[in-house]
């Protein structure tokens, strides 16, 4: 089978595909009118399709020809409440858009599915398609694992992969993964400390809320530099911060916002039990109570090291060596599929596509406004989960 051939032959309707979603970007968990346009995508193809219960996901199963293992391939399906400016003819103008490209996730996992139940007589196992809504921060991922999606063939996956588009930083067309941590954990450090307001005169009368939290941001980044191996770095960054009225009165209380990201199990388990104790420690000092609280959003997206390399060799037989280039090093964002191949074996695809002409250096990085996608890549992305799923497939058997 030359499943890229059949994808090239497909290319004009997942064009079409892409660009209709592409009009009609939702946000979160609930995605009605993009299940219903991937269900009628998946309509007619000999797949058993089911639909989540707590979130509009499509889990579609193709039983091979002969008895075997199971892949699954995963697509996002979601976009972000960004108000597009880029200006094409078919961007969205609901204030909402497919800024970090899973639009184009979902039609080439679509396009996938439609090779392989071309080539159904030839594998030997079942493929997952998983359809995932809420990639974007409401863990559509984890859902989906609480409701079965790795047992949805009745065989718990061999394998697991998943593909990323990129709008800036990669060649387009250009396939990259790497084996170990490929993107980082994703964590929200809360904070509340509360003293006892007064005059902004007589500060000793009172028990200042603003000064304790203002040391707890300093002492967390000097804590970071003194604690972590700066080879398995953490990023704390405090992005909000809130206290007061006015300028002559000494709240109550103060607040802020950190998001946190590291790139090992063991610098997450680090941070989140250290990081809320560096703030009761200055709280102590300062006479205040505080309530620092870890919220783990994403763990570290760790790829399976002989996944990875099986992905490097799919890619370079079935395109060319010039379609791949390794990832020198982890990608800065979170995502949910972590879960995923935290449970099953498995790896994260990056796949280049700013749009043509543009220098991938300077072209505008996934969830700006001006984030531009090259539909051109389409073919190509369904090919290798086609790929990928099918060579998996024989080489397991
Ligand atoms: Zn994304």
């Amino acid at each position: 089978m030359n499943l890229r051939d059949d994808a090239r032959a497909l290319s004009g309707d997942l064009v079409q595909l892409r660009r209709t979603l592409h009009r009609i970007p939702e946000v979160g968990l609930d995605l009605p009118r993009t299940q219903e346009t991937v269900l009628t995508a998946l309509d007619g193809l000999p797949l058993e399709i089911s639909t989540g219960s707590g979130l509009s996901s499509v889990t579609a199963v193709l039983r091979g020809a002969q008895p075997g293992p199971t892949v699954l391939l995963r697509g996002d399906m979601d976009a972000l409440p960004v108000a597009e400016k880029t200006g094409l003819d078919f961007a969205a103008d609901t204030g909402r858009m497919h800024a970090c490209g899973h639009d184009l996730h979902t039609t080439m996992l679509t396009g996938a599915a439609k090779l392989l139940s071309a080539h159904r007589d030839r594998l030997a196992g079942d493929v997952v398609f998983m359809f995932q809504p809420g990639e974007e921060g409401f863990d559509g991922a984890g859902q989906m694992l609480a409701e079965g999606v790795l047992d949805a063939s009745g065989t718990r996956p061999d394998a697991a992969y998943a593909i990323h588009v990129m709008s800036a930083g990669l060649r387009s067309g250009v396939f990259g993964t790497r084996g170990g941590p490929a993107l980082a954990a994703s964590n929200v450090l809360k904070v509340t400390v509360n003293g006892e307001g007064g005059h902004g005169s007589m500060p000793h009368r009172a028990k200042d809320p603003v000064q304790a939290a203002c040391a707890m941001v300093t002492a967390l980044q000097a804590w970071i530099t003194r604690t972590f191996d700066i080879f398995d770095p953490v990023v704390l960054t405090v992005g909000t911060f809130h206290a007061g009225t006015q300028q002559n009165v000494i709240p109550d209380t103060a607040t802020f916002h950190a998001t946190v990201r590291s790139f090992s199990p063991e610098a997450q388990r680090k941070v989140r039990e250290g990081s809320p104790e560096v703030c009761r420690g200055i709280a102590q000092a300062y006479g205040v109570e505080v309530d620092a609280e870890f919220v783990e959003q994403y763990p570290v997206t760790v790829n399976d090291h002989a996944e990875a390399d099986f992905v490097a060799h799919t890619v370079r037989e079935a395109l060319g060596e010039e379609f791949y280039a390794p990832l020198p090093q982890p990608l800065h964002g979170s995502e949910d599929f972590s879960r995923v191949i935290a449970e099953v074996p498995g790896a994260m695809l990056t796949l280049g596509s700013p749009p043509p002409g543009a220098d991938p250096e300077t072209s505008p990085n996934n969830h700006s406004p001006l984030a531009v996608f090259d539909d051109a890549v389409l073919a190509d992305g369904a090919a290798v989960y086609a790929e990928l799923a099918a060579r998996r497939l024989t080489k397991a058997a």
